[in-house]
């Protein structure tokens, strides 16, 4: 009786050891700001969440940017949570930006890790509506073109079997809104690295790796459009941003994948 017992927590701490932690899991790619934990980089302040890990910038009220990883594990049927709230895992210091920051200003609490990429549970759900993850989005974007590739991204997971790494965050400065003065993006881009094989990982990612890079106006303009003819070169955000994506993928296949433009 009490080997059993032994044996069911053995195989419990062993469980434990093989499962990978989320910082692992959501920047197996690499983390393109070297953000850190430490509350001084208030400008690049790395957060890790179970359901994706983000930089987030004090000074702009958003994300610099934010990671996660898709495949069929993170999706089932649980239903929009629609609870907006500012993270209270900011330091405690720190203004907390806050959903009625965005109310009446024009533009939309636009997810950066969407709704729809976490739905196996309520929790998973409920994490994307922290207002960490919001960026203020266009209408006519958020809810037009980037829904769309929104969208498109899943029905690589559901009916290719696919696995992702996405990274996504918003870019230049229109204005700001709210008390908290939120920095409303020029531009809002997306990363999106398809792997054919679940679990592979960073050791996935080869020469012919299929990868989508979008930089999109964040202006009415784009009404209509489709998100393919914004699409750029990794290599072009990286300029723009100043970050490295894919930093940890051998720079012989990060250079390869980074110049080329998809045309799927
Ligand atoms: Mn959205
Ligand atoms: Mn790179």
């Amino acid at each position: 009786m009490k080997l059993r017992i032994f044996f069911a927590l053995f195989c419990l701490l062993l469980g434990g050891c093989f499962k990978t932690a989320p910082s692992e899991l959501h920047l197996a790619l690499g983390n393109p700001s070297k953000a850190t934990n430490s509350p001084s980089n208030s400008d690049n302040y790395l957060m890790i969440k179970p359901q994706y890990v983000l930089s987030y910038n004090k000074s702009k009220g958003t994300a610099n940017w934010v990671s996660w990883q898709l495949n069929q594990s993170w999706l089932g049927k649980v239903d929009r949570q629609n609870d907006f709230r500012p993270d209270m895992t900011l330091p405690k210091d720190w203004d907390k930006v806050v959903p009625t920051d965005y109310t009446n200003s024009g533009f939309d609490r636009g997810h950066i890790a969407p709704s729809g990429d976490r739905t196996r549970n309520i929790e998973d759900n409920s994490s994307t509506f922290l207002m960490v993850n919001m960026m203020p989005q266009e209408p006519d974007v958020n809810r037009g073109l980037w829904s769309d590739l929104e969208s498109y991204c899943r029905s690589l997971v559901t009916r290719e079997g696919k696995e992702l790494y996405i990274i996504a965050g918003p870019e230049g400065s229109i204005k700001t809104i709210g008390k908290n003065r939120v920095v409303v993006p020029q531009f809002n881009w997306k990363i999106i690295v398809i792997l054919d094989q679940p679990g592979s990982g960073v050791r996935g990612v080869k020469t012919n790796t299929r990868a989508i890079a979008v930089k999109v106006p964040n202006s009415p303009s784009v009404k209509g459009t489709n998100w393919r003819q914004y699409r750029v070169s990794i290599d072009r955000i990286e300029q723009e941003t100043g970050y490295d994506f894919l930093s940890l993928v051998p720079k012989s296949i990060q250079d390869e994948i980074e110049k080329k433009i998809d045309n799927k």
